[in-house]
């Protein structure tokens, strides 16, 4: 069962409502070590994709839906990232250009220009204390699973489950990039909010595979 142009607006589609419904919970974590507004970027950049959703043509490909995500994000959330979970699209959209159905190898091929694009644009490495801390491991257990034989749900649950365990694991650290680098070690026992909303996204991917 190769995923195709539903899934993608499926994954879209959760992702918005996965992002309001958490929208104060990442406003909290961003208040702790940042300036409060990831859970209200988020949905307002979501929201809007939501807004354009039913304009896309027939015969869209994933790549189509992910080329609007990522102009719609860039162009209306502000703050650190919009650019970065922009540029996260716009490079998945790149990696899966032209295809219709997408399948294990294609998701994970996916999954790592989504994270190559955050690491080019925002220079970020793991332990960092970013949404890479959450997307990196995501890539990793997405690759192990699908050369492992998984299906395309299963690779996507691998990378959500990696993605949350990455986004907790943010918790300890002290963070080398972004706002929450200005504090030091008072960023320490706090979750990095785009870490966690990276594994709500990438949960609500798998979750869309249902
Ligand atoms: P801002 O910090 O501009 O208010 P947001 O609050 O929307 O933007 O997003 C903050 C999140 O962006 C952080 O929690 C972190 O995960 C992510 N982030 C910030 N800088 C970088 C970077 N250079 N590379 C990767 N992710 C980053
Ligand atoms: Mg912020
Ligand atoms: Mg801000």
């Amino acid at each position: 069962m190769t995923l195709g142009t539903d899934w993608a607006i499926a994954w879209v589609r959760r992702s918005a409502a996965v992002v309001a419904e958490h929208r104060v919970e990442l406003i909290t974590l961003d208040r702790e070590i940042g300036d409060g507004d990831h859970g209200e970027n988020l949905d307002r950049g979501f929201t809007a994709v939501i807004a354009k959703l039913d304009g896309l043509p027939e015969g869209s490909t994933p790549a189509d839906v992910f080329k609007l995500v990522a102009t719609t994000l860039i162009s209306t959330v502000g703050g650190a990232s919009g650019p970065l979970v922009g540029t996260a699209y716009l490079k998945a959209a790149g990696a899966v250009n032209g295809k219709a159905d997408l399948d294990s190898a294609a998701l994970v091929e996916l999954l790592t220009a989504a994270r190559d694009g955050v690491v080019l644009r925002g220079k970020a490495a793991v332990g960092d204390k970013t949404m890479i801390d959450a997307w990196t491991p995501a890539v990793a257990a997405a690759s192990a699973a699908a050369e492992a034989g998984a299906d395309e749900k299963a690779v996507l649950e691998a990378a959500a489950d990696a993605a949350s365990e990455g986004a907790a694991a943010t918790e300890p650290l002290v963070a080398h990039k972004g706002r929450a680098s200005y504090l030091g070690e008072r960023a320490i026992g706090h979750r990095d909010p785009g870490a966690q909303s990276s594994a709500l996204i990438l949960r609500a991917a798998a979750e869309a595979a249902a």
